[in-house]
């Protein structure tokens, strides 16, 4: 093997090993912040009842868009008033509106 090829091998053996160490030295803390958030999720749509109309834009919920609950103040809390089920435009709007989501930022 020359130097050369040394070069571009080594970055890929160690991102590979780095990946590794990382995913399972990270996993047990970023599961379980995932599967709270999600099961929270879970729990609204169990306990709260749609709109028929979106709740900012005021449009109807006749199933030709998606509905989304969005959090007003991102605490997540369970109590229906800090929550608002509005059209996909007015959510992303919404987030965006209180910096949730900067526009064309990807996740
Ligand atoms: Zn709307």
């Amino acid at each position: 093997m020359t130097d050369q090829e040394r070069k571009y091998t080594k970055p890929k053996f160690n991102s590979g090993w780095f990946k590794h160490q990382k995913t399972g030295a990270e996993n047990p803390n970023w599961k379980g912040n995932k599967a709270k958030h999600s099961g929270l999720h879970c729990w609204i749509r169990e306990h709260f009842t749609p709109e028929s109309k979106c709740e900012i834009c005021k449009r109807d919920n006749d199933g030709s868009t998606l509905f989304d609950w969005s959090n007003k103040d991102h605490k997540y809390s369970r109590d229906r008033n800090d929550w608002q089920h509005v059209c996909r435009k007015c959510h992303i709007n919404y987030d965006i509106k209180h910096n949730v989501v900067k526009p064309g930022r990807k996740k």
